[in-house]
């Protein structure tokens, strides 16, 4: 999933630059891309027989690679995210659904945000929830995958009619009514092209 998540975050530089350009300082896509392809350069030396080391060691060259606001909160949310994966062996919904709550809890410690703030939280919120309810519902993980990512994507579009309340967008606070959220649309596209990947 995160060797998808690297080709993607480059593949979408552009895209994701250009989101930002309409709210923010058009830097986002190239902030991700400064982590992830960190990540792609140092792919061999991470250690990938234990899921929280892995993920604790990506969540380290984010934190520090990255730019902008997207390091400290893509960075914290994968150490989080590590945190809830020591010891598991396998990914199974529920266990997706907890790394993903792990890592929501910990962007909004860091970032205060709310929903309905216009932030990437805004798509990671209804995807967890989706997981959790497929959880409940035991379906496979292909399945919930492919709902977590059209939650997440809805959430996403409905940042259009939001008013952006942290970060730089919040600086155009009404002006940003009629644009998504860059973060969140970023946190669609990844899940989605997560779950083709592996259909
Ligand atoms: P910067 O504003 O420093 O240029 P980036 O362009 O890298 O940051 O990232 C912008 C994205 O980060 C936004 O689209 C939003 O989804 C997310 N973001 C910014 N601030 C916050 C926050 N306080 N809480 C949650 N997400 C945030
Ligand atoms: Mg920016
Ligand atoms: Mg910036």
């Amino acid at each position: 999933m995160v060797a998808r998540m690297v080709e993607l975050v480059l593949e979408k530089e552009a895209e994701f630059s250009a989101l930002d350009a309409a709210v923010g300082d058009g830097d986002f896509g190239a902030s991700l891309a400064k982590g992830f392809s960190k990540l792609r350069e140092e792919w061999e030396e991470l250690p990938k027989e234990d899921m929280g080391a892995f993920l604790k060691a990506c969540g380290l060259l984010i934190g520090e690679e990255c730019g902008g606001a997207s390091g400290p909160l893509w960075g914290g949310a994968f150490r989080a995210a590590a945190k809830a994966a020591k010891d598991k062996e396998a990914l199974g919904v529920e266990d997706l659904a907890l790394l993903l709550d792990q890592a929501v809890l910990s962007i909004q410690k860091t970032g205060k945000a709310e929903a309905g703030d216009k932030t990437m939280v805004d798509a990671l919120l209804p995807a967890v929830k989706s997981l959790v309810q497929d959880a409940q519902a035991h379906l496979p993980l292909e399945e919930a995958l492919k709902n977590a990512a059209a939650a997440a994507m809805e959430g996403a579009e409905a940042t259009r009619d939001m008013v952006a309340k942290r970060g730089r967008a919040s600086y155009l606070g009404e002006r940003t009514v009629g644009h998504p959220d860059p973060g969140a649309m970023a946190v669609g596209i990844l899940l989605q092209g997560v779950y083709e990947h592996r259909k």
